[in-house]
């Protein structure tokens, strides 16, 4: 029997996880189908009904449903608890139970596809909203030497070092106070670039052989990116491994079965141009 999942957001046109899980269905042999839902922005757990009563056995959430998702779960892994928001949906005995892979798939994306290994390095991360707070568990997992979160409002950056305190060495900073620092893995989890901001950054905050990874994908080199280069960061990359990773991990929690991500993240990235 071929089972139905979903993505939900609003717009969703642009989505490329009907993409990304047909690969994996494809590469798996999972019979899957994958589709594209658009939700209307006041009507998101309605259409999550409906697509239960049709069938469904699972969904993705994104912008901006991802909060509303973790508000009508029945039951939270630890990790979406943490997150405060669910990207993935599974429907058990018409309970909804949600979960966030984002975080798994930015680090997997980080240690396996650009092979860089975070533990004892100095780790930056720019920005406090919802995708900072959902990668800083798994980020802290790899036993850095150091997580500073870094944000505009620096209270939201402090928030999110109260709810993860525990959980290893993070601590919260201003841009400017990042003068005199430098990092191994600079992230940029801020949407500064998809108004085309540069970030208000000290120009020595690039390790020789540092990492610098800007979530947003899609857009060519974004302008964080350009400022890394420029500032003499090792390497550069874009959050498209990540949307793939995050996919694999749901993929995972739905099916028990691990895609291989570098043959779709490559197909993915060719089918962009670049
Ligand atoms: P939010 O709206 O929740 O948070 C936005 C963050 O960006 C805040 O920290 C905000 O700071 C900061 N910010 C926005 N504009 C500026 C600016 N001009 N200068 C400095 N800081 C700024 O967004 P999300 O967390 O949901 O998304 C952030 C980015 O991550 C987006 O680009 C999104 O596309 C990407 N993303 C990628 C994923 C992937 O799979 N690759 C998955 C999820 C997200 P302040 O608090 O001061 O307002």
């Amino acid at each position: 029997m071929t089972d139905l999942y979903c993505v939900f957001g609003n717009p969703i046109a642009h989505s490329k996880s009907p993409f990304i899980h047909a690969a994996f269905a494809r590469e798996t042999g999972e019979s899957v189908i994958y589709e594209a839902r658009l939700a209307p922005v006041d009507g998101f757990a309605e259409a999550v009904r409906a697509f239960v009563a049709a069938g469904g056995r699972g969904a993705n959430v994104t912008v901006p449903f991802k909060e509303e998702a973790f508000r009508m779960c029945a039951a939270l892994t630890p990790r979406a608890k943490r997150a405060g928001a669910v990207n993935t949906l599974s429907f058990v005995d018409g309970q909804c139970c949600g979960d966030n892979t984002d975080g798994a798939g930015l680090v997997a994306d980080i240690v396996d596809n650009l092979g860089f290994s975070p533990a004892g390095r100095r780790i930056l991360l720019l920005g406090a909203g919802g995708a900072a707070r959902g990668v800083v568990e798994p980020l802290l997992a790899t036993r850095p030497a150091t997580l500073v979160i870094a944000n505009r409002s620096s209270d939201k950056a402090q928030l999110l070092v109260d709810i993860f305190a525990d959980l290893g060495p993070v601590r919260a900073s201003t841009f400017a106070d990042l003068a005199g620092n430098t990092f191994d893995l600079v992230i940029n989890a801020t949407s500064a670039s998809l108004s085309g901001a540069a970030l208000p950054l000290p120009s020595d905050l690039f390790a020789p052989a540092s990492l610098a990874y800007d979530m947003m994908y899609g857009k060519g080199e974004t302008p964080f990116l350009a400022q890394a280069r420029m500032q003499g960061a090792g390497r550069c990359a874009d959050g498209l491994g990540m949307l793939v990773g995050q996919a694999a991990e749901a993929f995972f929690v739905w099916r028990g079965v691990r895609p291989a991500t570098a043959p779709v993240l490559a197909e993915l990235r060719a089918a962009l141009g670049g």
